[in-house]
């Protein structure tokens, strides 16, 4: 049995070189590793190739996480990049009842809240003064919304700030605006765009396995929906992320069937701009303390799944983002040297995690994103939503990278 890895094998591995790990490896570990590292490019690598790279313990895990750190190195160069935003979570009502959520309340519990649109403009246009250049607008579904609530969000945002970047609804909001309108969902995507939405957050993604959702929210909708709301959207020329939650009920095999499935839909659309795994909090979670679920992802599994998106998204979704706020700071630091190289926003107030449990605070100020990407040897940049600009903060020694490799091609 290959042994796993102890924390302090895990922690030390940032000072490892490819040629001190690659004769410790498994042979046919070694040579795909080598293959990707070679190509950087992951479209070859085949399904049982991806098990055994999601499934690799001991010296494969180690070689996993340093070849990740290699291709991210080829493809994005050794910026981090963030974007300073403010998340706006504009009401914790929910009927939905997802069993991993500790942010949702009913209608009627003491702490239950629902801002108006004055309110969420107020936060945009403080936001602004703040430095903001974008808001991320995400909510519980409350009953009897008016039925263009998502609409008027974003007039009511872009008519107090209208330069400001409005990333907004998750895809199961997409959906709830559908039925509430009874349009067509490209038609109600259209008008969103219309009215000022710039780009959807690819969350309520969680596992995109249906016997797994329905473990996670009976009442969520199916993966079909999900992937026809991401493209919908990538055809109306709405970006979106991508985010994948791990650590609770699924297995390794999920993370790789959904790493395929987004890189199918981006060679079709184009239109991720990154890929954000989601360590599962599980402290105050139904799923958790109903027995439903792991405690959350170990060290390893955190580094692993980083890693795996590195090489089984190369030259197809080639950003991929730290949840910092569901990492303590090292974690977060640990992963950006697994193959990570975006930091995420430095948000301003973060509800959803922090009521589940998560401690990393709820603003990450840009001087503390440098200083934490500084300390790992790398050079800070601050970028807009969708990469197309990037305003690097630390002076550069040309040959450190090169620019145009950090940037992503435009969307068409
Ligand atoms: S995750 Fe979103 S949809 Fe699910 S219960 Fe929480 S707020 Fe509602």
């Amino acid at each position: 049995m290959v042994r796993p890895l102890t924390p302090s094998e895990l922690e030390s591995f940032p000072s490892l070189e490819w040629r001190r790990i690659a004769s410790r490896l498994t042979p046919a570990i070694r040579s795909l590793l080598e293959n990707v590292v070679e190509t950087q490019n992951g479209a070859d690598l085949s399904l049982d190739q991806a098990h055994a790279l999601a499934n690799c313990e001991g010296a494969d895990l180690l070689g996993l996480l340093v070849a990740a750190n290699i291709v991210r190195e080829e493809l994005v160069g050794n910026i981090v990049t963030y974007v300073v935003n403010r998340n706006i979570n504009f009401t914790n009502i929910c009927f939905v009842g997802c069993k991993f959520c500790a942010f949702s309340r009913g209608p009627r519990e003491s702490d239950a809240y629902y801002l108006g649109l004055d309110e969420v403009a107020e936060k945009a246009r403080q936001a602004w003064q703040l430095g903001a250049r974008e808001v991320c607008i995400q909510g519980g579904l409350p009953r009897e919304l008016p039925k263009f609530y998502y609409r008027d969000i974003l007039r009511a945002v872009k008519t107090a700030v209208p330069g400001m970047h409005i990333h907004a609804f998750s895809p199961m909001e997409i959906v709830y605006g559908v039925e509430l309108t009874g349009m067509a969902l490209a038609d109600y995507l259209s008008m969103l765009r219309d009215n000022g939405l710039g780009t959807l957050p690819g969350t309520a993604a969680e596992i995109l396995d249906d016997e797994i959702r329905h473990v996670l929210s009976a009442n969520k909708l199916s993966t079909a929906q999900w992937i026809d709301v991401i493209r919908t959207a990538h055809g109306c020329g709405i970006r979106s992320t991508s985010t994948m939650m791990y650590g609770h009920a699924e297995t390794p095999a999920h993370w790789v069937r959904q790493m395929r499935l987004l890189r199918d839909i981006q060679s079709e659309t184009g239109g991720f701009t990154e890929f954000v795994p989601l360590g599962f909090v599980h402290q105050n979670t139904l799923l958790f303390h109903q027995g439903l679920a792991r405690s959350g992802p170990t060290l390893a599994e955190h580094l692993k799944v980083h890693a795996l998106a590195r090489i089984l998204l190369a030259g197809s979704i080639n950003n991929i983002q730290v949840s910092w706020v569901k990492l303590n700071r090292r974690l977060s630091q640990l992963c950006l040297h697994a193959g990570a190289n975006d930091y995420g926003g430095t948000l301003m107030e973060e509800n959803i995690s922090r009521e589940a449990g998560a401690t990393a605070g709820q603003y990450t100020s840009p001087e503390d994103f440098r200083a934490l990407i500084v300390e790992i040897g790398r050079i800070p940049a601050e970028r807009n939503t969708t990469y197309s600009r990037i305003n690097i903060q630390a002076p550069l020694h040309p040959e450190e990278f090169s620019i145009e490799r950090s940037f992503e091609a435009e969307f068409a």
